[in-house]
């Protein structure tokens, strides 16, 4: 990607070496990422409390220390992130509301979040409650070798996913959603909703691609292929048939590889948020 002139967003907060809880990641917690698979954005309390009933909050940004030295890496997610922000600033703009604009936590192991501690195992993801986006980049290794996605506009179609999902907070899609949920019914029908939810974060996050592409040509010969693969290869049908061996539609909760890639496509290729609309037709 060429990211040299964009400004590093002042939005990070690097808790690499720091803070970090040094839980131990045990094979519960493993099984249930593999089962709930990657990209969890819209609410990791789902996963972390599951069974639980309400959610208690647990005390969240305890402050970091001293950020680490600045990597590349991290400048680079700054920079991605910094794009975003000018992007989504400019969407609320003209649709005449303000954008707020969500932090991005770098952490390793295990974290405090307002959703419950955030775990590397469970993949990059976004907590409404505190409205910040959390990874550890070990995803990337991830998302390189175990996934077959190199490339970093496929890294950065990661973080434009989970802001998406921040978008959708601000413009209350998501608790809507939530609360369709909650209301009752059969679990295919929630895992239905989540899926939708998450097609709409995946085209948004094609609109973002789109918009920075136009305004400061990022994108590079090839990269766009790179993007679709990340999105293929974090379907939940791919990602079942690894883990499990099998298929079973019903408890998706990302979408196919397929409805991905097609999501994503349609962001990207128009740049426009009204193209995202995963909750009226009746097939994805
Ligand atoms: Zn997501």
């Amino acid at each position: 990607m060429r990211l040299d002139n964009q400004r590093e967003s002042q939005n990070v907060e690097d808790r690499r070496g720091g803070t970090m809880l040094r839980g131990s990641v045990g094979i519960g917690t493993l099984v249930i990422a593999l089962a709930a698979s990657y990209f969890l954005g819209i609410d990791p309390a789902l996963i972390m409390d599951s069974g639980s009933g309400t959610s208690t909050p647990s005390p969240a940004g305890r402050p970091a220390r001293a950020p680490a030295t600045k990597d590349e890496m991290t400048s680079f997610v700054s920079r991605v992130l910094g794009s975003t922000e000018i992007v989504w600033h400019d969407i609320f703009q003209q649709a005449g509301r303000r954008y707020q604009e969500p932090k991005l936590v770098l952490f390793t192991g295990a974290t405090p979040t307002a959703c419950g501690t955030g775990r590397s195992a469970l993949g990059p993801f976004y907590c409404p409650a505190d409205q910040k986006v959390y990874i550890d980049l070990a995803f990337y290794r991830d998302l390189q070798e175990r996934f077959r996605a190199p490339g970093e506009f496929a890294q950065a179609y990661v973080i434009a996913h989970e802001v998406a999902h921040h978008v959708q907070n601000l413009l209350g899609i998501s608790a809507k959603i939530h609360a369709a949920q909650q209301g009752g019914g059969r679990q295919a029908a929630a895992n239905e909703l989540s899926v939708r939810l998450e097609l709409q974060a995946d085209c948004f996050a094609g609109v973002w691609g789109h918009r920075a592409d136009t305004m400061q040509q990022i994108v590079e010969p090839g990269e766009m292929e790179q993007a679709l693969a990340a999105a293929a290869a974090i379907g939940d049908d791919r990602l079942q048939r690894q883990t499990q061996g099998q298929v079973v539609p019903e408890s998706f909760t990302h979408g196919t590889s397929r409805q991905r890639v097609r999501w994503f496509k349609r962001g990207m290729d128009s740049g426009d948020v009204r193209q995202c609309d995963t909750f009226s037709p009746e097939s994805l």
